[in-house]
């Protein structure tokens, strides 16, 4: 059974592919963090590796060990585990596709297709991305390469032009409240609160409802992120000065903390327009509606813009520290920022 909600045309149309055994040998899926991309590169693998006529099954031994990462034709590559560790390491090498090339040109050892899905194709270092490309180019017989990265703005446009392209989007709120409630029993209320703060993820509001640590968890890093807006000047320091030492251990969970931030400033703005509905952190209106006064229109983007900037910035190993700290003071005084929007 193919899981992935919420991107129907996608999955109907892989689906039907496979049935039709017409699939390409390199798909690219982008789109937001948890709207399915992987589940779906997961499905995929197991549909063209699965013993049962109703392929992906979920149930045949193939199906199982697919999902449990231990079947030796399918390849999960991404910046997790390898050979530094996950909070450091910011390049898929030229090493991991050089062991995948050589994997890819042996023949399947247990089921019908290898599959080597790249989760993070924008993290390959420039090397290994010409190296993929050159076995994209001249592919062997049955292997498919599924790439999963958030934009193709930042994969090779070589490695973007030899691969099917499919772009995985938001999903309805209402729609993804009313499948978690039906799906997983949680009263109308929670699911319509995980949905919404979701931002339309489906992946994140499922961990999310499964796990009541990682709502209580976003809430708290959310609430301290609000209070920051009113907070005095050593108290924004303060949260630079941690953020930026948290960073050299846990770079992932800073950009993630930011992303939040992004998404609250821009429920800032919403609210300042009175598009209520586009709000996402719908269960802090009233202090959103307060902030929106204290702040200008201009005020609110510079802000954003500053936000988005550190997020780029801490891509491209700029000191954390004076990242996080011209952010305090672009909330401390956001008509300095120099930017025209
Ligand atoms: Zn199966």
């Amino acid at each position: 059974m193919w899981k992935v909600f919420g991107q129907d045309s996608l999955r109907d149309h892989l689906a039907s592919t496979h049935k039709k055994g017409s699939l390409h040998h390199a798909y690219l899926f982008t789109g937001p963090e948890k709207t399915g991309k992987k589940l779906m590169a997961m499905d995929l693998a197991k549909a063209l590796n699965c013993e049962s006529q109703d392929a992906p099954c979920d149930c045949c031994d193939s199906c199982r060990r697919i999902d449990a990462f231990l079947h030796t034709d399918v390849w999960l590559v991404d910046l997790s585990g390898q050979p530094d560790g996950a909070a450091s390491r910011k390049e898929i090498s030229t090493g991991e596709i050089q062991e995948i090339q050589h994997s890819a040109s042996l023949p399947p050892f247990e089921g019908r297709t290898r599959v080597f899905i790249i989760d993070g194709a924008e993290n390959l270092s420039s090397f290994a991305a010409n190296r993929l490309l050159k076995t994209l180019e001249e592919p062997p017989p049955r292997v498919v390469f599924i790439l999963l990265a958030e934009s193709s703005d930042n994969v090779l446009t070589t490695i973007v032009s030899r691969c099917q392209h499919m772009v995985f989007k938001n999903v309805n709120h209402s729609h993804l409240a009313l499948y978690i409630s039906q799906q997983f029993k949680v009263d109308d209320a929670k699911a319509k609160l995980v949905a919404q703060l979701s931002g339309g993820h489906p992946g994140w509001a499922i961990t999310a409802v499964k796990n009541q640590k990682i709502l209580t968890d976003f809430i708290e890093k959310r609430d301290r992120l609000l209070g920051l807006y009113q907070a005095n000047r050593e108290e924004k320091f303060s949260y630079a000065e941690d953020t930026s030492a948290r960073f050299g251990s846990d770079r992932q969970s800073v950009i993630e903390e930011l992303k939040i931030w992004q998404t609250l400033t821009r429920d800032i703005l919403y609210a300042q327009f009175g598009l209520e509905e586009n709000i996402i952190n719908c269960d802090v209106f009233e202090p959103l509606r307060e902030l929106a006064g204290l702040y200008s229109t201009q005020d609110i983007r510079n802000i954003l813009f500053t936000i988005g900037r550190a997020i780029d910035q801490l891509g491209h190993n700029v000191t954390p520290r004076l990242v996080m700290e011209t952010m305090m003071l672009a909330l401390e005084c956001p008509e300095a920022v120099a930017v025209k929007l």
